[in-house]
């Protein structure tokens, strides 16, 4: 079967050969448990040790402020949660995130509701980006935490990070970002970035599936979310998943190395596929921020289409492509992100997300392109 052109690499992407010859002997010989004190474990355990440093390497941290966690979602999970237990307990009970978060915000933020906390969530514009004096005003003297993500997964908006992380610092509350999206993409600094706490995932890197990490700085205090053993300075207990952490060191080490030359190519296929779209004469608007964006992820509408039935005709002419996020598609309910920009409905019922990746080239794309047009034609004037 010929593989579909994938450009769905803001779902996920595949293992970078360098990653998976780095696992290869944690799926054999080098099965040791870390935590065992003979030559296996010890064998295991500086694997490890090296993943933990390539991936603080990523982010500019320490290797004491990574915990390694099952993914990204686990790592928003353990952010939301862990602050505002910890934070309880001085008599705190409120968080700030916006409309726009991934469900691993959203859905714990939900969660924490039911727990008695009180969360506020902010609206975005139509570019998909948070009003800076809307954050401002919404922190009261017990809001724990702050967390707005980084990047959009759907559109790519890019929020201001910097300044919502000033505006957390001034009013001593702490910040979380989810930069799942924009890790490899965008530089970050934490020594210069004031956050306190920050999401990733490795599979969203050419690293395997089910690992990821949470930075954390010293400041936070941060109860953990499973018991059972000393692993991750006590803060997340259970036996490692080894070849998932040491191919997500792998993929942390050769994203930092390649970030330029890979912006610059996610920029270009963007622009390409545009271009493309452009000459073939399409119909469409882009949804997000025209500047302020994530090259990799571009959502497009085709009014007059819609979503489902776009899918259905992107997949048998060999487009993998999606809706928005992987969690919402198969089903029928709109984004929330987008409904959460206020676009006509036209537009909120007509968008693709197309995402870009390594691999990908520039004759894919302009060839994804021209199916876009003979589908959307199709669709159309039918
Ligand atoms: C994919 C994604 C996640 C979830 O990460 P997993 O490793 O799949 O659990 C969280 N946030 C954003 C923005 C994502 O794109």
């Amino acid at each position: 079967m010929k593989m579909a052109i994938y450009l769905d690499h803001a779902a996920t992407t595949p293992i970078h050969p360098e990653v998976k010859k780095a696992m290869l002997p944690f799926l054999d010989e080098a099965f040791g448990n870390p935590s065992s004190i003979h030559q296996y474990g010890r064998a295991v355990r500086n694997a490890i040790d090296h993943a933990r440093w390539q991936v603080a390497e990523g982010l500019n941290a320490e290797a004491s402020q990574i915990i390694f966690t099952s993914g990204g979602t686990e790592a928003d999970n353990t952010a939301l949660i862990g602050v505002a237990l910890a934070c309880r307990e001085q008599g705190k009970k409120h968080l700030i995130t916006s409309e726009i978060e991934h469900h691993a915000v959203l859905d714990t933020c939900r969660y924490l509701e039911h727990m008695g906390f009180e969360v506020t969530y902010l609206p975005v514009d139509r570019t998909g980006m948070v009003d800076v004096e809307d954050l401002k005003s919404s922190i009261r003297p017990d809001t724990a935490l702050i967390s707005i993500m980084y990047g959009n997964n759907e559109v790519g908006t890019l929020q201001p990070i910097e300044t919502i992380g000033a505006i957390a610092r001034e009013h001593r509350v702490f910040f979380h970002t989810d930069a799942v999206q924009a890790f490899g993409i965008e530089k970050i600094d934490v020594k210069k970035l004031p956050v306190d706490l920050l999401s990733i995932s490795s599979h969203k890197i050419n690293g395997p599936k089910g690992a990821g990490a949470l930075y954390v700085s010293k400041q936070v205090k941060l109860m953990p979310r499973f018991f059972g053993g000393a692993q991750e300075r006590r803060k997340r207990a259970g036996t490692e998943n080894v070849p998932g952490i040491v191919g997500f060191g792998k993929a942390a080490e050769l994203a930092a190395r390649n970030r330029d030359v890979h912006y610059r190519e996610m920029l270009q296929l963007r622009e390409a596929f545009l271009e493309e779209l452009k000459e073939q004469q399409v119909t469409f608007v882009i949804n997000g921020h025209h500047e302020r964006f994530l090259p990799h992820i571009l959502n497009l509408s085709f009014p007059g289409t819609d979503t489902e039935t776009l899918l259905m005709n992107f997949d048998l002419a060999g487009v993998a492509c999606a809706s928005g996020s992987a969690c919402t598609s198969g089903t029928l309910e709109v984004s929330h992100v987008l409904r959460a920009m206020h676009l006509s409905e036209e537009v909120t019922r007509s968008a693709i997300r197309f995402s870009f990746g390594r691999g990908n080239t520039e004759a894919e794309v302009r060839q994804a392109a021209r199916i876009t047009a003979e589908i959307t034609g199709r669709l159309i004037h039918r």
